[in-house]
């Protein structure tokens, strides 16, 4: 687009957006130019917004205002007291279980999985999640991880992790597609997948 240093920019970031390559970017990016006030100037202000007022929580890995801040006796985001912890790997998986509504109790979000892009155990909130079954009455935790090795090698790391607890751990059921992954999954398959979840047997056992 004629070497305008500012939309050049601007494109090479929307391209890095899930799902849109250079020519979608090169589209929205149109959009953008001939919307200046309808769209750009508040999307401008909702960006700088969420920038400066959202983060991720350092305990359970959701979404909060940044003002609140959590702590491992009291996620100060869910305002109900819950028996049970269902572990994600990402925002999106928590944001497709709580449309389907199937599940009521505390969401803990790893960022990942081990093994994925590199990622250790280390990046992952698995420490923070023993230090909230540890502190908070807990009687299950769910572990929703996705149908891939490195979603079901997290899941048996986990439930190494929490052997010494008097907890139940348990995994969604093998309905679930292999390679699955739970934000690409239907509200019926997750369902059967939560209804039909089963305790989970240590590796070694
Ligand atoms: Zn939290």
């Amino acid at each position: 687009m004629n070497n305008i240093t500012e939309i050049d920019d601007l494109i090479k970031l929307i391209s890095k957006l899930p799902g849109l390559g250079p020519k979608s970017a090169k589209r929205i990016v149109l959009k953008l130019i001939n919307n200046r006030e309808e769209i750009v100037k508040p999307l401008t202000k909702a960006l700088a917004e969420v920038y400066k007022n959202i983060s991720r929580c350092k305990i359970c890995g959701t979404l909060k205002p940044s003002y609140i801040e959590c702590n491992f006796d009291n996620c100060k985001i869910v305002e109900k007291k819950y028996d049970k912890i269902c572990v994600v790997e990402n925002l999106s998986d928590q944001w497709s279980i709580e449309s389907s509504s199937i599940y009521n109790g505390y969401f803990h979000i790893l960022g990942g999985t081990i093994s994925s892009h590199g990622q250790k155990k280390e990046d992952l909130l698995i420490n923070s999640l023993i230090e909230r079954v540890r502190k908070k009455k807990i009687e299950e935790v769910i572990l929703a991880t996705s149908a891939t090795v490195e979603g079901q090698t997290t899941a048996y790391y986990i439930k190494d992790s929490l052997k010494n607890f008097d907890v139940k751990v348990t995994k969604l059921a093998q309905g679930l597609p292999v390679g699955g992954e739970i934000e690409n999954l239907d509200d019926g398959t997750l369902f059967s997948a939560f209804k039909n979840r089963s305790k989970l047997n240590s590796n070694s056992d």
